[in-house]
């Protein structure tokens, strides 16, 4: 059965800046470790990864095109560089206030996993927010919840804290930790 990694990008692979938003190459620093051991779960694990991103205003004066693009494709390209590819990037431009089926925690960008009737058991969503632990519900995933800050996503979600805890399967600031994990569930 094929295992999927639904990554968020900001928080998650790279730093969230204080203005939560990527809009300068200066603004990017990549997450401490995510190359080596994010290379070594691609590398040595059977996961395919699917970037999944809430990228609030994006098009509107908040973020212009041009000022995420550029940033953004250099994200991309530089984990491309060390053999890290994502099969798919899934990028929702609404506000939290539009309650959007898009925006995480809903699954409407991935729809099609869930038409395909696609098992997600054995996946995971690693993210920073509740909202990508929610998602990992939604998913019928499980969470890693990296650099957990308990404020960020938790006016956006549905269930109860505790249902979410569920769901959660490591809870760490490492990426290291996250590769370890993950490895240590190889059959
Ligand atoms: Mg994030």
């Amino acid at each position: 059965m094929q295992r999927f990694l639904f990554l968020d990008r900001d928080g998650t692979i790279v730093l969230e800046p204080s203005d939560y938003k990527v809009d300068s190459y200066e603004k990017i620093d990549f997450y401490p470790g995510v190359f080596y051991w994010l290379g070594r779960i691609v590398h040595e694990l059977d996961y395919k990864l699917i970037m999944v991103t809430n990228q609030d205003g994006l098009g509107q004066e908040r973020l212009p095109e041009e000022l995420f693009w550029p940033p953004h494709r250099f994200i991309i390209k530089t984990f491309a560089g060390e053999g890290i590819h994502f099969l798919e990037v899934h990028i929702d431009r609404t506000y939290a206030h539009e309650n959007a089926p898009t925006r995480k925690p809903g699954t409407a960008m991935l729809q099609h996993f869930l038409d395909e009737g696609i098992d997600l058991s054995t996946s995971y969503v690693i993210g920073d927010r509740l909202t990508d632990m929610e998602l990992a519900k939604n998913l019928g995933a499980k969470g890693i919840w990296i650099n957990q800050d308990p404020g960020l996503g938790a006016n956006e979600i549905h269930f109860a804290k505790n249902e979410l805890e569920k769901v959660i399967s490591l809870k760490t600031r490492s990426w290291e930790d996250i590769y370890y994990h993950l490895a240590s569930l190889e059959p």
